[in-house]
């Protein structure tokens, strides 16, 4: 968490955003273009500001999510979240950071299209998103009945960790909206089991800070990042 949120996240990413943000517009002045912005709504009501935020960036996050699972590439990074055999509240902050770098200054666009800068981008990140993350991790056996059809819980989360989902058919990609996994196809969650959690070559994974840091790397330069991975059946096991 120190070196994710801290060091990573709060110096990394919120200059990542600024950089972003110049490089955009820079290009946009080739081309005329002042600015980023195609509607100001930052001045509508501020219920209404939240709402659009908040749904553009939970789908905005939905599609990076899907992806970090499709890319054999992205995969190589995004695997290190999946390599945990349990998970707690601090299982969200267990990932590798290059996955950060890539999708959330992307993610930025959006904010900036309809008039807000890097630094509103940056603490609806780092409250609403993150927030939501140390509660879809966390280890509490609470069944959520039709709650699990509007917002990502720690049940249907847990089934997005399951180990014997080949990766690619992943399911329950939300961040905090259900309604896309339902949206296009990607919901499930079974009755009355619960999930092995990991990665089928978890034997293989690193086990130390420094190590699941090298790892993606590892497995990129070596490229040994592309996947054999077949479609193995759906998963599961331990039915109660
Ligand atoms: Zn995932
Ligand atoms: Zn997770």
């Amino acid at each position: 968490m120190f070196f994710n949120d801290v060091l990573v996240y709060i110096i990394g990413l919120f200059g990542l955003c600024a950089v972003t943000e110049l490089v955009f517009l820079k290009t946009l002045k080739l081309f005329g273009i002042n600015s980023m912005m195609v509607v100001d709504i930052t001045h509508w009501n501020p219920l209404w500001q939240i709402m659009i935020m908040f749904v553009i960036q939970d789908f905005c996050e939905f599609v990076a999510h899907y992806l970090l699972h499709r890319s054999d590439f992205l995969w190589a990074f995004h695997k290190i979240h999946h390599a945990q055999e349990t998970l707690g509240a601090a299982s969200t902050r267990r990932f590798h950071f290059v996955e950060m770098f890539i999708f959330k200054p992307i993610i930025y666009i959006p904010f900036a299209m309809i008039g807000y800068s890097a630094a509103d981008y940056f603490l609806f990140q780092a409250t609403v998103q993150n927030v939501w993350g140390f509660f879809t991790h966390t280890n509490i056996k609470v069944k959520w009945g039709f709650l699990n059809y509007i917002i990502n819980t720690p049940e249907t989360h847990s089934w997005h960790h399951a180990k014997n989902i080949p990766r690619r058919l992943g399911v329950n990609y939300a961040s905090i909206l259900n309604v896309w996994d339902l949206l296009f196809g990607f919901y499930y969650l079974p009755k009355n089991e619960v999930p092995v959690l990991g990665v089928p070559d978890q034997k293989e994974m690193p086990t130390t800070f420094l190590t699941q840091l090298t790892y993606p790397f590892k497995l990129v330069f070596s490229g040994k990042y592309k996947s054999k991975e077949n479609n193995q059946s759906v998963p599961t096991k331990n039915k109660k």
